[in-house]
């Protein structure tokens, strides 16, 4: 028999005893392999599965950081209609939170993720109410651009702070469980310009790299244990974050991208939902370029 995981040994055994009764195994079902009554037997056995394979999303716990705007409430929908219970965070905008909780049924939690305890907290409050967090999408960003040398102290310290401390914040915190659990989703959203570096934003791009590295050496630390760690890096996307951008450099910058527009968040949470899912079990430690060609990273 070929090298089966522990799921797909439950799987195979579960067919069997649909079939055949519970002592049968494999080989059996592969004897008999021409058998109709086996075949529609294994279709409604197939049935059951996606039914099992549902309800396993259905008991996930998804945390989406800065789940409330964006690229992060889309990510929040799409995880949610996926059929995961989703926790979305956010900073201090209570109406988008709100609106969020209603459009997408996702329920919103208001911490800081620049500051571990407040993760803490907030991450115990989310274990009471849907449990503990099996995937976990740390989306929280901001900007403060500037250039290099007029950068403040203060510019540098808090996009490091939201952008990169809190993956440290939040991943460290719910790292132990997964691990308990054997299974578990990182997926950390980085940027085009982490990849490639942007004038005027040395603090954003050193910390947008900075995940990246994280993702590589998290996932080979999670790998054994069912845990896989991404990043994934948009390019520009249209959210508040990209309007806020004067319109005459946003046309220079969609005049760079080869596909001819900004990106939509939607694109963002199916990459995000794929990765949460069990079909992306054997993608760690990667770093997905979506971006329209803007930046062909190697
Ligand atoms: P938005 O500004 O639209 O939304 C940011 C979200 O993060 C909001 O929900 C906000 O909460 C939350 N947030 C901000 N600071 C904190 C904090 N300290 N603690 C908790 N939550 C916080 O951002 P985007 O959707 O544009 O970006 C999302 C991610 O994607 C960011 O990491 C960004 O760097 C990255 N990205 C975006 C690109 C783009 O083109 N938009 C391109 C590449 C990467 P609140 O509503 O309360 O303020």
């Amino acid at each position: 028999m070929p090298f089966l995981g522990p799921k797909t040994k439950i799987i195979a055994r579960f067919r069997c005893a649909i079939c055949y009764g519970s002592d049968a195994d494999e080989s059996t079902i592969a004897r008999d392999s021409s058998d109709v009554l086996t075949s529609n037997l294994a279709d409604a056995a197939n049935f059951m599965l996606r039914s099992i394979a549902g309800e396993e999303v259905m008991s996930r716990t998804a945390l989406v950081t800065g789940g409330t705007r964006g690229i992060g409430l889309a990510i929040s929908a799409g995880l949610k209609a996926a059929g995961y219970a989703v926790a979305a965070n956010y900073s201090g905008n209570d109406d988008a939170a709100k609106s969020c909780e209603a459009t997408t049924g996702a329920k919103c939690y208001k911490f800081d993720v620049s500051d571990f305890d407040s993760v803490g907290a907030g991450l115990a409050q989310i274990e009471a109410d849907l449990g503990p967090v099996d995937i976990a999408v740390n989306n929280a960003g901001i900007t403060w651009d500037a250039p290099f040398h007029k950068m403040s102290q203060a510019q540098w310290q808090k996009v490091i702070a939201v952008d990169l401390d809190s993956a440290f914040n939040v991943t460290r915190q719910i790292w132990e469980g997964m691990r308990d659990r054997g299974f578990g989703r990182v997926i950390n959203i980085s940027s085009i310009n982490g990849q490639k570096g942007q004038f005027g934003q040395v603090n954003y791009s050193a910390a947008k790299a900075g995940l990246i590295g994280f993702t590589k050496a998290l996932a080979q630390e999670g790998a054994k244990k069912g845990i896989t760690v991404n990043a994934i890096c948009p390019g520009y996307i249209d959210t508040e974050m990209v309007r806020a951008v004067p319109e005459n450099v946003l046309e220079s910058i969609i005049s760079t991208i080869p596909v001819g527009r900004l990106g939509k968040a939607e694109e963002i949470a199916s990459m995000c939902v794929y990765l949460a899912s069990e079909d992306a079990a054997f993608i760690t430690g990667a770093t997905m370029t979506v971006n329209g060609a803007q930046y062909i990273a190697g």
